[in-house]
């Protein structure tokens, strides 16, 4: 038996097993995947490694910049953009970042009006629920139609709001703009530079190996957990292939919408459940363009598009650059179709031609089954304190129910810290009880 077996291996589940391990619990982990890591994923492609999951971190968000300077890792700032472009209609309009901003930010200010009010304290997004309430039940594209503004502002809000929510503005909740928005100091600018133009040096696996090497505990690999079952003796966690193991207390650290997949005995209780069958929106893609062209920071925007958010990441030798895009629909973009890709391009960037592209499918596989959690309307004032409820010693854990930064890595490390204290008390209060 071990003291606790910890399900998933996201930074969410080895932040948890490394607290819980340095706690003096014997400690388990237990991942489906033949890597740890979950949603974020250093890979080699083209001679570079590229980001194929999470990638972006900030000193705003605090769980992840404590491991960072724990780990002694480098940042690295993005490039400025030289040319942005926007769509309004089918018209290709081009200036400075700054002009295409002060669009976007007439829009995003009249979104996100009453943030202050209604989310207070950024880091308990139910503190003022009375508040959060009528918003909550909206969804992105609700919200939206409740504006007054220009087709340009509407098109570039538009795009703008796609690739945060990595899913269709129907499905996708209103309140996870205003989250973002409340977490970067109620700022568009601060929204756009924690998302994306920080990086880690040496990618997101180093930090990764960093949390997991801070303490010893034992780590399965292609271990997927089929059922968690509890008993008066304890807990007792049985894989795919039959095998069993028992331990005290239990942190269940999985997708939001991976969750549904493992049987639970007995069952959750009825509102966590319907928590799980909500699960979250995203069902986007991050895809990676190698491209030859002039060697000009791009970045375009284009409401609709299969990759509507596109800009350059890396500037390469020899007339080719990297490019990163952002899409709402991963089953609608298939990068292996180079011929798809450059008509889609074209749309987007034209003059550049397709040297290569990539993406990794989240959201057809079964251990993610999407991209970062936007949460759907409605997910606030009925599941958030549901989902993240411990069932006695099955503690749960991940971004996707995270207090502040839900939907990147400081909220797995967040939820981690928590799963390890709520597992590490279950357990003594059980010793206490028994
Ligand atoms: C394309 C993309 C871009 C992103 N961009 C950013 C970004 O720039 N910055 C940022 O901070 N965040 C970003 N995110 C979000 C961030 O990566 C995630 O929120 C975070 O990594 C989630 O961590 P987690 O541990 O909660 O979940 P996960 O990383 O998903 O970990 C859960 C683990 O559970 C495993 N698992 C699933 N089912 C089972 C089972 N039955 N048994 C055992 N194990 C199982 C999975 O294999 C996985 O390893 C991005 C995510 C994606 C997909």
């Amino acid at each position: 038996m071990v003291d606790v077996v910890v399900v998933g291996g996201g930074f969410a589940g080895v932040t948890a097993a490394r607290e819980t391990a340095l706690r003096g619990a014997r400690t388990l982990l237990l991942e489906a995947r033949d890597r740890l890591g979950g949603r974020t994923w250093t890979a080699p492609w083209e001679g570079l490694d590229i980001e194929l999951g999470g990638g972006w971190v900030h000193w705003h968000q605090p769980n992840t910049w404590t491991e960072i300077v724990r780990a002694g890792l480098a940042v690295e700032v993005g490039e400025e953009t030289e040319v942005a472009a926007w769509y309004v209609g089918d018209e290709r309009r081009t200036g400075t970042i700054a002009e295409r901003d002060a669009v976007a930010e007439r829009g995003w200010n009249a979104f996100v009006e009453g943030a202050e009010e209604s989310l207070p304290l950024p880091h308990d997004p139910l503190a003022r629920i009375d508040r959060l309430a009528r918003l909550d039940r909206m969804s992105i594209a609700e919200r939206m139609a409740e504006l007054d503004l220009t087709e340009e502002e509407r098109d570039v809000l538009a795009a703008e709001l796609e690739s945060l929510a990595s899913g269709p503005l129907s499905e996708s909740g209103a309140v996870s703009v205003l989250r973002w928005h409340a977490l970067s100091g109620y700022s568009l600018a601060l929204t756009q530079y924690a998302g994306g133009r920080v990086t880690l040096v040496e990618g997101t696996g180093a930090l990764l190996r960093a949390i997991a090497g801070g303490a010893r505990f034992e780590t399965r690999l292609e271990a997927p957990v089929a059922a968690i079952s509890r008993s008066a003796t304890g807990i007792e966690v049985r894989l795919r292939d039959g095998e069993a193991v028992a331990a005290r207390a239990a942190i269940v650290a999985l997708p939001l919408n991976a969750l549904a997949a493992v049987e639970f005995d007995p069952p959750l209780p009825a509102d966590k459940r319907a928590a799980i069958a909500t699960g979250q929106a995203s069902t986007g893609i991050k895809v990676f363009i190698r491209a030859r062209g002039p060697a000009i920071q791009q970045n375009a925007i284009r409401p609709g598009h299969p990759f509507g958010y596109l800009a350059t990441e890396h500037l390469l030798d020899g007339g080719e650059q990297v490019m990163i895009g952002f899409g709402i629909d991963g089953a609608a973009c298939d990068t292996s179709d180079l011929a798809s890709v450059q008509r889609r391009l074209d749309d987007i960037i034209p003059g550049y031609e397709v040297v290569a592209a990539t993406a990794n499918d989240w959201l057809g596989q079964e251990f993610s089954r999407g991209t970062w959690a936007i949460h759907r309307p409605g997910w606030y004032t009925t599941h958030h304190a549901n989902a993240r409820r411990p069932e006695g010693p099955v503690v749960f854990a991940g971004s996707d129910i995270a207090n502040g930064w839900s939907g990147f890595i400081d909220g797995a490390i967040e939820s981690g810290f928590r799963g390890a204290a709520l597992a590490l008390d279950a357990m003594t209060s059980h010793r206490r009880a028994a």
